[in-house]
């Protein structure tokens, strides 16, 4: 407090002034009033605050609006105007019992069918994207199969099931050891032939639409999630299922809304549902329209609460993908009320600027890492017959730092991602402390390590990569406190701890619940990178940390690397920052059509290139 009220006018005025004058005694050029003299004496500056803001006006909207409104009312008219309607006999109706049983079989049947449904969907959906090609194909033989039969056909193959097989009977195929046997016709209901009837078909069908919703979701976002050593299950339910959804929801709620009203198929079994109940009832009394009209508004009214719910359920998971959420449905109605009930807006002066953040990586030497070393050996890889990387050998001691140059397409990406084995290769090994990666050694023998192992394996190598590959859904402090906690089972408070810890380092402590899109592009970097920390792996891979960012925020970026550097951690770097690599590399290594063409301190392979190709890249980059 008194270091401001000594260096800037306190808006509290003298009172909380350090010079200790006493309240009331203020000399009078100090306080509000100063404020008020300082305004006076600037004619030219404008009092804003005392502007009225007008809303535009829009006659095409206007006319739209007033067209509309007449339409509404010819529709309503003629709609309750025909006494053909009947709306005395609806009034009757409406809430009569056997009606009201009726919608709540309906909304029973529609639950139960939902659930079962939507959840067999995930499966068969996750199957169907799944590397298994058994998996692969039975979901994709049940998805042709329910899609296939008419939903009325179904319902009454399976109430008539009783015909094909006597009884249902669990127990060891082949043989006549049974555990429980019961009376087909006991068993399959009329409602359980619908259940069943409806989940098959709701699971066929929502299904692809879950399969859809995970192919769209970014690739990068798998690798990202892979890096991070992940398991798959809780890479398909915790990154890939949440994001996902935005695309799920809006096909699904329309499934959802067909199966509410597709449960009226199950009339042909006889059983009193709501469109059923109403048949018996316009039967007896002839009053068909005014009894369809019944079913009608009760339909309308099931059909808007879901809709409600999807507008709520929609807007949670937007919390990922857009900067601002939209707002709710209440919320919009408060904005539109207080527009017509409060006085015209007035610009107000600007807020005053938050507080600088701390500078970047602040901290870093303070802890200690160890740092891996890094042998390359003879790494071979080719794509479609053309060779990427070509044979190539390179030694990086534990704790240093080496910097890969070289064109686009030069092979430099292969190389990160196969030292952190999300590439194979077709030759040579890289070993990490004398670990192979991808291999279990026992003596001369290498054994491939299952996907769960390689997963385990891969905490030791960080990455960052060019376009950060953030979990969009998750907020800053989740995208790091994920690995602590998914994959070294940390509990979530230490997670966070570690995540908070690590934020400040990168200068974000104050982002922590703040979501990836709502930062700048440098920012984002460092949360990657904080992210990659968490683990505390002996290797960081960075491709390109800088390049997809305003040349501005680079440095902020390069800042924490260089911070980095001093920690002990190895580091990998490609990059195009020749200043950035002449200052904190080790050692410089030049790339060139999957081969390394150069390598040595920064000082003699930047300063005196030996070979024509080196002095090429440089004379462009420099
Ligand atoms: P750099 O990072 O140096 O720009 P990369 O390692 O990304 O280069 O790519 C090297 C070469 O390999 C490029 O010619 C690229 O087109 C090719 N390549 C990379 N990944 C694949 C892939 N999955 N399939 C086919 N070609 C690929
Ligand atoms: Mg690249």
């Amino acid at each position: 407090m008194n270091t401001t009220t000594l260096t800037a006018p306190s808006p509290l005025g003298p009172s909380g002034s350090a010079t200790g004058s006493p309240p009331g005694l203020a000399p009078p050029a100090q306080g509000p009033a100063a404020h008020a003299q300082a305004q006076a004496q600037a004619p030219q500056r404008r009092d804003y605050a005392s502007l009225r803001i007008v809303p535009a006006r829009y006659p095409a909207r206007t006319a739209g609006t007033v067209l509309s409104l007449v339409l509404i009312a010819a529709v309503l008219s003629s709609v309750l105007g025909n006494p053909r309607w009947g709306w005395p006999v609806f009034a009757e109706w409406f809430f009569a019992e056997p009606v009201l049983v009726g919608l709540g079989r309906t909304l029973l049947l529609t639950a139960l069918g939902a659930l079962a449904g939507f959840s067999i969907g995930t499966g068969l959906a996750l199957a169907r994207v799944s590397h298994s090609p058994l998996l692969r194909a039975l979901s994709w033989t049940f998805v042709w199969v329910f899609r296939s039969i008419p939903l009325i056909v179904l319902l009454l193959l399976l109430n008539n099931l009783g015909y094909l097989y006597e009884t249902v009977w669990i127990g060891v195929p082949f043989t006549s050891i049974g555990f429980a046997e019961w009376s087909t016709t006991q068993l399959i209901t009329p409602f359980m032939a619908a259940f069943l009837g409806l989940t098959l078909n709701q699971a066929a069908y929502s299904a692809e639409i879950i399969r859809g919703g995970i192919l769209s979701v970014d690739q990068g976002q798998l690798e990202a999630a892979a890096a991070l050593g992940l398991p798959r299950r809780r890479q398909a339910f915790r990154i890939v299922l949440p994001q996902a959804m935005r695309s799920i929801l809006p096909a699904a709620f329309s499934n959802l809304i067909g199966l509410a009203k597709g449960t009226s198929n199950v009339y042909i079994l006889a059983l009193p549902e709501l469109f059923y109940t109403i048949q018996i009832i316009y039967r007896r009394n002839l009053e068909v329209i005014p009894l369809l009209m019944v079913a009608t508004v009760w339909y309308l009214v099931i059909l808007t609460v879901l809709s409600v719910v999807q507008a709520h359920v929609e807007r949670h998971y937007a919390r990922g993908a857009l900067r601002q959420l939209p707002p709710t449905l209440l919320g919009r109605a408060g904005v539109w009320l207080r527009s017509r009930t409060a006085p015209a807006p007035r610009l107000r002066s600007p807020a005053p600027q938050a507080a600088a953040a701390a500078p970047p990586g602040a901290a870093w030497a303070q802890r200690e890492h160890t740092g891996g070393q890094v042998d390359v050996h003879g790494v071979s890889k080719s794509y479609n017959g053309v060779k990427v990387l070509d044979q190539v050998s390179l030694q990086v001691p534990a704790g240093s730092v080496t910097v890969i140059l070289g064109q686009s397409g030069s092979g430099k990406s292969t190389l990160l991602r196969s030292i952190n084995h999300l590439e194979r290769l077709d030759g040579g090994f890289i070993a990490i402390d004398g670990e192979l990666i991808g291999y279990r050694q026992h003596g001369d023998t290498l054994y491939e390590l299952k996907e769960k192992d390689i997963l385990r394996r891969r905490v030791e190598v960080g990455m960052v990569f060019q376009n950060f590959n953030l979990f969009p859904h998750l907020s800053v402090l989740d995208n790091v406190a994920e690995g602590p906690l998914a994959v070294q089972g940390l509990p979530r408070a230490d997670a966070e701890q570690r995540a908070r810890e690590l934020l400040a380092r990168v200068g974000l402590a104050h982002k922590a619940d703040a979501f990836p899109r709502q930062l700048s592009g440098g920012q984002q970097q460092r949360v990657a990178i904080a992210r990659a920390l968490a683990l505390q792996p002996k290797v960081l891979l960075f491709d390109e940390p800088t390049s997809a960012l305003d040349p501005e925020l680079v440095k902020e970026v390069l800042d924490v690397i260089q911070e980095l550097a001093r920690s002990g951690t190895t580091l990998l770097i490609v990059t195009h920052e020749i200043g950035f690599a002449r200052e904190v590399a080790d050692t410089v290594v030049f790339m060139d059509q999957g081969r390394i063409l150069e390598s040595g301190p920064p000082g003699q392979v930047l300063q005196s290139p030996k070979h024509p190709r080196l002095r090429d890249f440089l004379a462009k980059v420099l």
